[in-house]
């Protein structure tokens, strides 16, 4: 039987052979050096993650961690753990991006005592290791380990704009192409363009969803927000004047004498996204929506579809986001 000490002797030898073997080669490298030879840069990035404190408002309570520990529950709260493991590489270093775009520019207004937040509304959701354990049941193990490697993968890894991290948003699916910031947001990020997206009804669960609302509700809801609406016609004639954008999303559209964007509307009836049809009929309005969020930056069904496609993480942040770079955090 061999000892625990043997063992661990044994292990230590392993992992030391190789650094073993490669030092007279490296030293050949620097002649004339009798130092050691500079540590790689792979040897400062693998430690990055465990060294950067993260203040993280969960809830009522403000919990002080570090990124390595706190990424891999936002990865797993954010992206289907099953997706490809560029797919989950691409989500970890967009959400260790946008935990670096707040460090460096200060908390928002929502929590200015905490860096990011839990709530997937504000900043990210975060799945705790029970939360995770009842989610994935007999995949625990598998699933942990995946998120785990897409973390330590990419350890110390940012998405780079003019040298400074950028404010790397995401969603989880778009109907062919994304949306720019200025479409959505004030903001007109120059990283942040409408590119092409590959996902497809075929692979993305819930592509198409339909919402329908009574006439008397669409009109209750409507006039809570637009009082000055005119709705007492014929519901038929309510809505029209339907403009689209070049990404197929609703630009605008006048209900009831008011013209609205598609963001607004797609906000008060709570729709999936701002890419809709829209029919008001005698007994009902119906909205057909296709994908899933505000449409900006990364689209996660996307990303799977050109992980699939051989695409690295590289190279899908570098599809969604327009010109950047992707390297260790400074
Ligand atoms: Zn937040």
């Amino acid at each position: 039987m061999k000892s625990p000490i043997l063992a661990g002797l044994m292990m230590t030898v392993f992992l030391f052979l190789p650094a073993l073997l490669l030092a007279p080669a490296t030293a050949a490298v620097y002649p004339g050096k009798t130092d050691e030879p500079p540590a790689p840069q792979e040897t400062a990035a693998t430690r990055a993650d465990a060294e950067v404190t993260v203040r993280v408002r969960d809830g009522e309570q403000v919990v002080v961690t570090t990124l390595a520990d706190y990424l891999p529950g936002v990865v797993g709260g954010e992206m289907p753990a099953a997706f490809e493991p560029a797919a989950l590489s691409a989500q970890a270093v967009a959400e260790r991006t946008y935990i670096y775009y707040y460090l460096r520019s200060g908390p928002k207004a929502a929590h200015p005592d905490a860096d990011v937040c839990t709530d997937p509304g504000c900043c990210s959701a975060w799945l705790s290791p029970e939360e995770a354990r009842q989610r994935w049941g007999d995949h625990y193990e598998a699933y942990s380990d995946r998120i785990s490697r897409a973390v330590a993968d990419t350890d110390g890894q940012i998405i780079l704009y003019d040298g400074a991290p950028i404010l790397a948003v995401f969603h989880s699916s778009s109907a062919g192409a994304t949306a720019a910031s200025g479409q959505v947001w004030a903001a007109d990020l120059p990283y942040l363009r409408s590119v092409s997206s590959p996902e497809t009804g075929d692979t993305v669960p819930n592509y198409y969803s339909v919402t329908t609302l009574a006439p008397a509700d669409f009109r209750a809801i409507f006039l809570a927000r637009y009082p000055q609406a005119d709705l007492s016609g014929e519901t038929a004639e309510w809505i029209g004047g339907v403009a689209y954008d070049e990404t197929g999303r609703v630009e605008r559209l006048t209900v009831g004498g008011v013209t609205l964007s598609g963001v607004e509307m797609r906000a008060l009836f709570s729709l999936r996204s701002a890419c809709f049809t829209v029919t008001a009929e005698g007994e009902s309005v119906t909205f057909r929506v296709t994908g899933y969020g505000h449409g900006v930056g990364m689209s996660q069904y996307g990303a799977n579809e050109l992980a699939r496609q051989g695409k690295s993480w590289q190279e899908i942040l570098q599809w969604y986001y327009t010109g950047v770079t992707v390297g260790p955090a400074a």
